[in-house]
């Protein structure tokens, strides 16, 4: 158990009273009038002695009731997006606690420095993107990507949407109109990889461990746009190691979206996305690389996002030369002629929260891999990746602790090949490293 540091890309958030080992939530949700009725059980350890703990939860949704470990608390307030519980008596550090709260209301999505993130709703449905800090948009959590924890979804909603959220189906029981779905990710998940998609869908299995919700209109082209995930996972697989999860759903939704969204075990694209042409394979690539750099290895701190979107790039050019497009160093060439063209003020090993996602971070992420890569050569460079996913399998990464393992894997100065490329703005030569 450790106490997770407050994230400076993040002001105002609580710098982790406590270590979530377990959600359950309960939802009842009419799709119709944007109407949630929660429960969220939050079974907790106090990372240090406190009288004082709190959760994040959106002020849209009001809290009706809240009990710890099944009485009221000395008392509690709700303000600027914070839970804050003052208990009866101080809890010792590792003091386990469960607490119970009942909220209700239409939720939105929660506006901050990446605009608008979270709960959204669709012309018929709903879907829930929560990076990077959307998470308190629908229910009450410790907002950390280094708070991992297990989840239970029990949700309730109109019959003739199919509903989606992380891990398994567990059992789905229609009732007087309406079904109840429950859900359980037993795989530890940060908070902003929970997810929830309802819609009008078709649920289509596409693979051994693959299945697709699309709406039937979108059918035909979803199938065949996503037609060689099973190929994907397979590649991914030999070169990272094996698939973190049990399952691996995409959403392709009837609205069109900006971006596709990675939560934990699923993707979410939009219908712009699928043009029957495989025009954003890509993208496909790119979202199913997110499960093992991102939602199986998650940074503790937002300023290592590269150690995500970096893999993710480089996993796109890496299915692009297996599947006969342009090869790794084709595409590694490319990019980094069009980023010599473009202003070096960017330092990607701390970003600063305003330019985590841009796809200058995501290019120039590839690029250090790859001149890694070029240096270390092949056998060494995907070993030392199989290792990085196994040693911190379902767990919290930095980018100190990739360069350190890159080191013992490979015996070689790493830290000197990689900071030019993470730690400074100049962009290095074709060819450094
Ligand atoms: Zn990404």
């Amino acid at each position: 158990m450790t106490a997770p540091a407050a994230d400076p890309y993040l002001p105002g958030r609580p710098d982790g009273d406590l270590d979530v080992d377990r959600y359950e939530l309960e939802l009842d949700y009419r799709v119709a009038t944007n109407r949630l009725e929660g429960r969220a059980q939050v079974y907790a350890t106090a990372v240090r002695a406190t009288v004082r703990v709190s959760l994040e939860l959106q002020h849209r949704l009001r809290v009706t009731q809240v009990l710890v470990d099944g009485s009221r608390p000395d008392r509690w307030t709700h303000r600027g997006g914070l839970l804050v519980l003052k208990l009866k008596h101080e809890m010792a550090a590792g003091t386990q606690l469960v607490i119970d709260v009942r909220y209700s209301g239409q939720p939105a999505p929660v506006r901050g420095p990446w605009g608008e993130v979270g709960w959204e709703e669709l012309t018929d449905g709903v879907i829930v993107a929560g990076q990077p800090d959307g998470a308190p948009s629908w229910f009450p959590c410790h907002d950390s990507p280094a708070d991992k924890a297990a989840y239970r979804f029990t949700v309730t909603v109109e019959a003739g949407y199919e509903v989606v959220a992380n891990g398994r189906l567990v059992s789905r029981s229609p009732r007087a109109g309406r079904v109840r779905w429950e859900y359980e990710q037993t795989e530890p998940m940060a908070p902003y990889l929970a997810t929830l998609q309802i819609g009008r869908y078709l649920r289509v299995p596409t693979g051994p461990r693959e299945e697709v919700l699309v709406p039937a209109r979108l059918r035909e082209a979803a199938e065949h746009d996503l037609g060689r995930q099973t190929e994907m996972i397979a590649l991914f697989e030999e070169l990272f190691g094996p698939y973190p999860f049990a399952a691996y759903t995409v959403v392709v939704t009837d609205d069109d979206l900006e971006i596709p969204l990675e939560a934990q075990g699923l993707s979410v694209f939009g219908a712009n996305h699928m043009d029957g042409r495989r025009g954003s394979e890509r993208l496909v690539a790119h979202e199913l690389a997110h499960q093992w750099f991102g939602n199986s290895l998650t940074v503790g701190l937002w300023r290592d996002i590269w150690l995500h979107e970096g893999f993710a790039c480089y996993a796109e050019w890496l299915w692009s030369e297996a599947s006969g497009g342009r090869t790794a160093q084709e595409q590694a060439r490319a990019a980094h002629t069009r980023l010599a063209g473009l202003p070096q003020d960017l330092v990607i090993g701390d970003p600063g929260p305003d330019a985590m996602f841009d796809d200058r971070l995501y290019k120039r992420g590839a690029l250090a891999l790859h001149a890694l890569r070029t240096s270390l050569g092949d056998e060494t460079f995907f070993r030392l990746v199989r290792t990085w996913t196994a040693r911190y399998r379902h767990g919290t990464v930095s980018t100190k602790e990739f360069v350190v393992c890159a080191e013992l894997e490979s015996d070689r100065p790493v830290a000197a090949l990689l900071d030019p490329w993470l730690l400074q703005k100049d962009l290095p030569p074709w060819g450094a490293g």
